[in-house]
């Protein structure tokens, strides 16, 4: 089927922030305002990721959109709450655009914080578009609540000085966010320029405790979605997924949380993953997601698919799937393909990365959490460390016994400084530190990139004294 602009796949949003500004809240209040209202069926929570159906998006919207009578067509919206911004590096990892558009939170009591500016730079960077949720507008001096209003119905019940400190707050945030180089305004008083304007960014007054302004937020992302992001947005039966986290659940096995940006994956498809020791072919036996809920995953509750489309996050069951890689694409066998063809796609990304390795064999072992993670890590050691640290081995997950046995060759080739892992935010079996003992192997660990980078300079000063 030809792709149009009348059939869009559901836009994946995600929510960053500063740590306690409320993102976690502004996501509760959606599905919480819905479940009130008796509307549980149209959402559904997914697997690190809450995905709304339309006709939610549509009366959580509806009293802003007697106004605004804007055509909703987006068959719903994904949206991903992070805990932090390093899950988003693996969400976004290998560069590609799993996110399409992102909801900056800001508390207006306190301003950018440092998160904050950190996401800012981040979306910036990578050209993401983004609106800016200037929350815990409740919090002003005597707020009048209106709950889940449009903020500016929600702002004319204000006494003056309540809209006084509002004003100026808001004023203030946006001086900071012009500070970092952002321009902003208020999203109802932007010109027709400023829309044009890719890289201006609206303000949207919240409460995620009492609702006011999330109508707004909603509605208008569905309109950068639509309005702007069209292009990206139309769904193709083309396969684009990635694994977010391989992890094992009672009675299931090890399962794969895999983001489906597009196509559609069915239980019993011919899946192709990538793994440290080459790609694996196997069945998908389950798809499953969870129940219409707001928080808790009870495994007992997931609800089996026969078939899933993008964009959705998936739970996926098979054989075999104990070595996938967080970070890697997942693909699947269709009836023209190769197989030998999708293996060597599914395996591109990682080859691509061996190539870079130390042609010598001689330097460190790197292991990460994620191929995202990885390949941050080892553009760090490449470009930005001098001179350049080589790497001779890479690894995704666990730090086991023989990860540790197999660099501690360097010692024998006369290099005992690269008998040495630096590990990035993964778990290190005990008999891999025992072993490490051993075998005179160190491992640094740390989950900030230029930590790890200082340590091992440390080391390296340490043995050349
Ligand atoms: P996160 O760390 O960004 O996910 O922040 P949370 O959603 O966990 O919220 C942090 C705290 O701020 C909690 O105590 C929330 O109740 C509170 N909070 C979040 N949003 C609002 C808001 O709009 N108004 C008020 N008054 N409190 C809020
Ligand atoms: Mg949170």
């Amino acid at each position: 089927a030809a792709r149009t602009r009348d059939d869009l796949r559901c836009p994946i949003v995600v929510i960053m922030g500063h740590v306690d500004t409320g993102k976690t809240k502004l996501l509760d209040k959606i599905r919480k305002t819905n479940v009130q209202e008796g509307e549980a069926g149209g959402i559904t929570q997914q697997i690190g990721a809450t995905y709304f159906e339309k006709s939610t998006l549509l009366t959580q919207t509806a009293r802003l959109n007697e106004t605004e009578k804007f055509d909703l067509t987006l068959p719903g919206m994904l949206v991903i709450d992070t805990p932090g911004h390093e899950s988003f590096t693996n969400l976004r990892s290998r560069g590609s655009s799993l996110c399409d558009v992102a909801i900056l939170v800001v508390d207006l009591m306190h301003g950018l914080e440092q998160q904050t500016i950190e996401s800012l730079h981040m979306l910036k960077n990578r050209g993401t578009p983004f609106v800016v949720a200037l929350n815990k507008v409740d919090r002003c001096y005597s707020w009048k609540t209106c709950k889940d209003m449009p903020i500016r119905e929600a702002l004319k019940e204000q006494a003056e000085g309540t809209l006084q400190e509002f004003r100026s707050r808001a004023s203030d945030a946006k001086l900071q966010l012009q500070e970092q180089g952002v321009n902003s305004n208020i999203y109802w008083e932007m010109g027709d320029d400023d829309w044009e304007n890719s890289d201006f960014v609206p303000l949207v007054p919240t409460s995620a405790i009492t609702g006011e302004g999330v109508q707004d937020i909603l509605l208008l992302l569905c309109q950068i979605a639509q309005r702007k992001l069209w292009k990206q947005l139309m769904w193709c039966a083309n396969l684009q997924a990635t694994v977010l986290e391989v992890k094992a659940i009672d009675g299931l096995g090890m399962t794969v949380d895999v983001l489906v940006v597009n196509g559609h994956l069915r239980e019993g498809d011919r899946a192709v993953f990538c793994t440290l020791e080459g790609p694996i072919v196997t069945e998908i036996r389950g798809l499953l997601t969870p129940p219409p809920s707001r928080e808790m995953r009870i495994k007992s509750e997931y609800i089996h698919h026969k078939e899933i489309k993008g964009a959705l996050g998936v739970k996926v069951i098979g054989n075999g799937l104990e070595k996938v890689m967080a970070g890697t694409s997942v693909l699947v066998v269709g009836p023209d393909d190769e197989v030998e063809d999708i293996k060597a796609e599914v395996m591109s990304d990682l080859t691509k990365l061996q190539d870079k390795l130390s042609t010598d064999k001689k330097g460190v072992m790197v292991q990460a959490s994620t191929l995202g993670a990885l390949e941050a890590l080892l553009q760090f050691l490449r470009e930005e460390t001098k001179p350049p640290i080589p790497v001779s081995a890479i690894g995704i997950g666990r730090i086991h016994k023989r990860d540790v046995t197999k660099i501690s060759i360097m010692n024998e080739k006369g290099c005992p400084e690269y008998a040495t892992i630096l590990a990035f935010d993964v778990p290190i079996e005990q008999a891999a530190r025992e072993q490490a003992e051993e075998v005179n192997v160190k491992i640094f660990t740390a989950d900030i990139i230029y930590h790890l980078f200082d340590q091992f300079t440390r080391h390296m000063e340490h043995l050349t004294e």
